[in-house]
């Protein structure tokens, strides 16, 4: 059980989500073919090749650094909505993130916190209007919470995991307001969001990630 959160075992994470992803791809494309253009399970999957590309490249090996690097090459994705959105996450986080070696379960969350910050510069969606922000927040709330409870880093995430799932499903109840699933309004109701399933995914990936320390 460890008590903070080291290069190697953000690389864990990192490449567990990347897997998570492309195992669900399918998933994803469909959810994103009732309201959207039916490419967000691609587009996940080629962000997710740039995640690991990057993973691979990092010089420095630092989590500031690799991080950093993940959130510029996520940033390039073609594709719409997920590329600036899942970009700016990272950005923000590597900007969070501070120089030393290890986070600590308060470094931690104030990270992901951070990385909510940036995407809400991003976007002005909040809460209740159907996009990766109902996964993302009660994601990050659960962070913190857990954080506050002096849970270990392991168990935080799996908490966080569980939260971005619980939220993700929630959108299947909500009516679009962003994005191109808001152009058939009610209709969107009945079916999750993709963007929202995507990062219930990510968040599934970094915890089975850490799966080892718990
Ligand atoms: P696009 O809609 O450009 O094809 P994707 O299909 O990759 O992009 O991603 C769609 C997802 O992106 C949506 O399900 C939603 O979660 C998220 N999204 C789209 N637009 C916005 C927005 N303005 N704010 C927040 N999230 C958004
Ligand atoms: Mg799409």
């Amino acid at each position: 059980m460890s008590a903070t959160l080291d290069y190697d075992a953000l690389v864990r994470m990192l490449q567990s989500a990347a897997q998570e992803i492309r195992d669900n791809h399918e998933t994803l494309s469909k959810l994103d073919s009732v309201g959207g253009d039916g490419d967000h399970g691609s587009t996940m999957v080629r962000a997710m090749a740039r995640l690991e590309d990057a993973v691979k490249g990092c010089a420095t090996a630092t989590v500031k650094t690799l991080l950093y690097d993940v959130g510029w090459a996520i940033l390039g994705v073609d594709g719409g909505a997920t590329g600036p959105l899942l970009g700016a996450l990272f950005m923000a986080m590597s900007d969070a993130a501070g120089a030393s070696e290890a986070l600590d379960v308060d470094g931690l969350a104030a990270m992901f916190e951070a990385g909510l910050e940036g995407v809400l510069r991003q976007t002005k969606a909040k809460p209740g209007d159907k996009t990766m922000v109902d996964a993302l927040t009660p994601a990050v709330q659960a962070l913190r919470q857990a954080a506050d409870e002096g849970a270990a880093v392991a168990e935080m995430l799996k908490r966080a995991a569980e939260a971005a799932h619980a939220g993700a499903a929630a959108t299947a109840d909500m009516q679009a307001r962003f994005g191109r699933a808001k152009n058939i309004k009610e209709q969107s109701i009945g079916h999750q969001d993709p963007g929202a399933t995507s990062v219930a995914f990510l968040f599934r990936g970094f915890s089975k990630g850490l799966e080892t320390d718990a």
